[in-house]
């Protein structure tokens, strides 16, 4: 849909659609709603497929519904992708349309919705049993206490997380601003692959490298990996692509859920203010409301505290290279091309924190961990990346281009629903306090999304569409 870049889990069910005798059109990555629907009339479609990987892309499903229903369009829609949900399906988008809504886990289900939805026969029973199942949900979900264990902003903030920043030194970067990474040496990177998720990719379940030897998919996950080997070796000694970085570090201070990066080090002048979100579901322990800005000092804490932000990518040269590899109809190669360059850009990720704890930021010189301490991430520090758990709004990727101009230095630029593209990309921040931790920021009350949206300038109603996803209320 229009505003995301990824397409493997699209391009896996073209492919086991087409080998399952059923015609696929494809309309690539970032279509417009009235393209899917235009095409759709012009190529006599039976059903329509919608894909997404980030948040944002659920709200324009619905916006596509809408306009299907708008204009008249009535075949069914079918629901996938990494970010799509029966709760999400059932609650916003089947309500917002005239037809048929199916949301499909995995391309391996494809098959049979599609023959369901196509069979004289068994039509009718199917889409009545599933549109009853999702007026289940529906009911389940109004009569549930959604939002009724959330404590007041007030006091989720009262119970934040608190460090003795007396004690603190803080570590000192060994420059701010920026350093840009040209062509960063893909060889390097391979040993950093964690190749678990690539196995996800493709619908195997199993962590590697056990699942090389599994008794259900040991064979075939053996061949991939071999397969994916000789391509990977392929990219690497052809140039086939490139991967590039960007790390910058500036002053910071915590004010209250905002981080403020300053000018220099007098901190007078601010120069950017990235905005967090607080856990507010009210908790039986004694766990604090966690929220990013919390790892970092606070401004009347006198601590004289950094923070670091990146952009990755392995992706340049992708998109050509899948060009050619499609028209060669070697569409196991070109999800391959992708999977294998998504790795890349995670490993780079992971290789490039490592650096910064290393020698960039410095603060853990003597580090020395083995590939499985790497992968478990036990080392000292976080980098959570926008649009995930516990910061869950894509859109602060504005500020963090912005900062890093990422187009110029790294060759990432946003789409308009904050995607990266290339898709083989990752961003995110750096935290070096030692108890920094990950954790998901879960329901959000009406009253602190409207502190939010005064604090970032913005609409409310921009701000809700944006957190859709985490809302513990109906706007
Ligand atoms: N090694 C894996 C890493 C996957 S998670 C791979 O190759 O795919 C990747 C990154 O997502 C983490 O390192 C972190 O940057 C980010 N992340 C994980 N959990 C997060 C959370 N709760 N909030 C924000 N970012 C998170």
């Amino acid at each position: 849909v229009k505003g995301d870049v990824h397409d493997i889990g699209k391009n896996i069910v073209g492919v086991v659609l087409g080998c399952n005798n059923y015609e696929v059109v494809d309309l690539g990555v970032m279509v417009p709603a009235q393209k899917i629907i235009d095409a759709a009339r012009s190529e006599n479609a039976d059903i329509v497929g919608l894909s997404g990987l980030i948040t944002p892309s659920l709200d324009e499903m619905v916006h596509v519904a809408e306009e299907m229903k708008r204009q008249g369009l009535n075949i069914p829609l079918l629901i996938g992708g990494a970010t799509t949900s029966l709760a999400h399906t059932a609650v916003k988008i089947e309500p917002a349309a005239a037809t048929p809504v199916v949301h499909v886990t995995d391309a391996s289900r494809s098959v049979r919705v599609m023959s369901q939805l196509l069979s004289e026969k068994a039509r009718d029973a199917f889409v009545r049993d599933t549109a009853q199942s999702y007026e289940t949900i529906r009911q389940q979900r109004a009569g549930g206490k959604a939002g009724k264990n959330l404590l007041p902003i007030r006091e989720a903030r009262a119970r934040r997380e608190t460090f003795d920043w007396k004690k603190t030194v803080a570590p000192v970067p060994t420059f701010t601003g920026t350093k840009v990474f040209e062509d960063y040496p893909l060889e390097d990177l391979v040993e950093r692959i964690d190749w678990t998720p690539f196995f996800q990719t493709w619908e195997m379940k199993g962590r590697y490298p056990a699942i090389l030897s599994d008794e259900k998919y040991g064979e075939q996950a053996t061949i991939l990996f071999d397969d994916a080997q000789a391509l990977l070796r392929r990219m690497i000694g052809e140039k086939i692509i490139q991967a590039r970085a960007v790390v910058g570090f500036w002053p910071a201070a915590s004010v209250g859920d905002d981080i403020e990066l300053y000018t220099g080090e007098d901190r007078e002048n601010v120069q950017s203010t990235f905005h967090f979100l607080r856990q507010q579901g009210a908790k039986t322990d004694k766990r604090p409301n966690f929220c990013l800005a919390d790892f970092v000092a606070p401004r009347e804490s006198g601590v004289s505290d950094h923070l670091g932000i990146f952009i990755v990518t392995a992706g340049i040269g992708l998109d050509e290279f899948a060009k050619v590899l499609e028209e060669d109809h070697d569409d196991y190669n070109s999800i391959m091309a992708k999977a294998l360059t998504d790795r890349l850009a995670e490993a780079l990720a992971e290789r490039m924190h490592e650096l910064v704890r290393r020698e960039l930021w410095a603060y853990d010189k003597k580090e020395d961990l083995s590939n499985e301490d790497l992968m478990a991430e036990t080392y000292q520090g976080i980098r959570p990346a926008p649009g995930y758990p516990a910061c869950p709004d894509h859109t602060e990727k504005g500020t963090l281009f912005r900062l890093l101009d990422g187009e110029r230095n790294a060759g990432v630029r946003l789409t308009d629903s904050f995607a990266m593209w290339p898709a083989a990309a990752v961003s995110g921040f750096y935290f070096s306090h030692p108890d920094s931790h990950y954790f998901g920021v879960g329901k959000l009350g009406r009253d602190q999304v409207e502190d939010y949206a005064r604090r970032k300038g913005i609409r409310l109603a921009e701000a809700e569409r944006w957190l859709s996803p985490n809302l513990g209320y109906t706007p």
